[in-house]
């Protein structure tokens, strides 16, 4: 018997398994990941930005959770000696409509207590010569990161402590009763005291599990990017972002600066007819179903077909992807857009359509399980392993 079972090994699963092994070194901790490694998914396909926490509504689990993370990964960073730089974001404004949501987006970070600078159109051009705008918000404490190397320093962590990963175990049932939680595997079931699920693109079939996931679904969003040519891997000094549409929830394409010196483009956010497909061209019968027999998927689409739509083009028409970046650096060529891996967002939707912008949790007396664990929870996935930590101990002791 497991005192607990966490199903999910990418970046919030493993967080939660270390910090609660780290915590309770007597306790028998078993981690189940259905791939044959770590981070397969969300956590090694991101944009490796440490979020500072400019966008998230005040009080919110995001904007606490971000953050803490920003200071958490860094320290963690720090004593594993895992590369970071804070080279800072600028946020920037190209039109009189986007100076105006950068004053409302510098309001926002005062009310979450984050100090920024705002630059006039030539404060920016002597920080960003390859950079136009009329105006932007400077964000020192952003940063850049690799979120594979930070999980695998934690699994490491975890099973140097005595906690147990097993690969290739992918969860198909549970059973619950008042004494027990069993998790089934195709190959065999493990009995524990509690289930954390983590699941990511999968958070909605491992909660319907135990009928949790009634009221809301994963949609999953592909986020494609592209990579610069080496030449212009100092075309910029900070990470450039757009002043986002505050009615979207994705931030809009963005060059970043990677940690490995490259410059990124992108990504932008197309419906993905696959959860866990890449290629432009994945398609996957059984969750392209799902996506159209939900309601929510289609009220969704009554309030957002227009952006939609513009993304669809632009996805499909790197003209219009390279529009949206040249509206702040005019210098990026077509030819400067070289390909580069996509990563698929899992955005939980509930029934009316609403986009849930905040992380969601659901719970039975013997398992919690995240149901929704979007950007920034890379960046935040220590203090959500903290937040977890506090819930299981509760309950084991309870
Ligand atoms: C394009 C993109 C850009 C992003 N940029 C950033 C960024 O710059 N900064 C930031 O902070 N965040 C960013 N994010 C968000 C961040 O990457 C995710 O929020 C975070 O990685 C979620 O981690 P996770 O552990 O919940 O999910 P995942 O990394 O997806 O891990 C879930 C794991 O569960 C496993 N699993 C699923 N079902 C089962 C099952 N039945 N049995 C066993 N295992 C199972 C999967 O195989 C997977 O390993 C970005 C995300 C994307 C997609």
């Amino acid at each position: 018997m497991h005192d607990i079972i966490i199903v999910g090994g990418g970046i919030v699963g493993i967080s939660t398994a270390w910090q609660l092994r780290r915590r309770h070194p007597g306790k028998k901790i078993l981690l189940l990941e259905k791939e044959p490694r770590l981070a397969l998914h969300q956590t090694a396909r991101n944009s490796g930005v440490i979020h500072a926490g400019v966008y998230y509504q005040p009080g919110s689990l995001k904007a606490r959770f971000c953050k803490q993370g920003l200071e958490d990964t860094i320290d963690f960073c720090r004593q594993h000696g895992i590369p970071y730089n804070q080279c800072g974001k600028l946020l920037v404004a190209t039109s009189a409509v986007e100076v105006q949501r950068m004053e409302q987006l510098r309001e926002r970070c005062r009310q979450n207590g984050l100090d920024v600078v705002q630059l006039s159109r030539e404060e920016l051009r002597e920080r960003e010569p390859n950079i136009r705008g009329e105006g932007a918000l400077l964000v020192e404490q952003t940063g850049i990161v690799d979120y594979l190397k930070i999980t695998e320093a934690m699994a490491e962590q975890f099973v140097s402590l005595g906690g147990q990963i097993a690969f290739g175990a992918e969860l198909t049932g549970i059973g619950e009763t008042t004494k027990e939680i069993v998790a089934q595997t195709e190959q065999r079931e493990f009995k524990g005291r509690f289930l954390i699920a983590c699941a990511g693109l999968m958070a909605d079939r491992i909660a319907g599990l135990q009928g949790l996931a009634d009221d809301f679904r994963i949609i999953p969003f592909r986020g494609e990017y592209y990579r610069l040519p080496p030449a212009l891997n100092t075309i910029v000094n900070h990470l450039i972002y757009p002043i986002p549409d505050p009615a979207m929830p994705f931030l809009g394409v963005h060059l970043t600066r990677m940690i490995d010196g490259s410059v990124t483009v992108g990504p932008n956010a197309v419906l993905g007819w696959k959860r866990e497909g890449y290629g432009r061209l994945n398609f996957n019968v059984w969750d392209s179903w799902q996506i159209l027999n939900y309601p929510g998927f289609w009220k969704l689409c009554g309030e957002h077909w227009k952006s939609g739509m513009v993304e669809m083009k632009n996805a499909w028409f790197k003209n219009g992807y390279l529009g949206e970046v040249k509206k702040y650096c005019p210098q990026i060529t077509l030819g400067d857009l070289l390909p580069c891996p996509a990563g698929v967002r899992a955005q939980a939707v509930l029934r009316d359509g609403t986009l849930v912008h905040d992380f969601l949790f659901k719970q039975t007396p013997r398992s919690l399980h995240i149901c929704n664990a979007p950007s920034p929870a890379a960046t935040s996935a220590i203090p959500i392993g903290e937040y977890i930590c506090g819930i299981a101990e509760q309950r084991l002791v309870g």
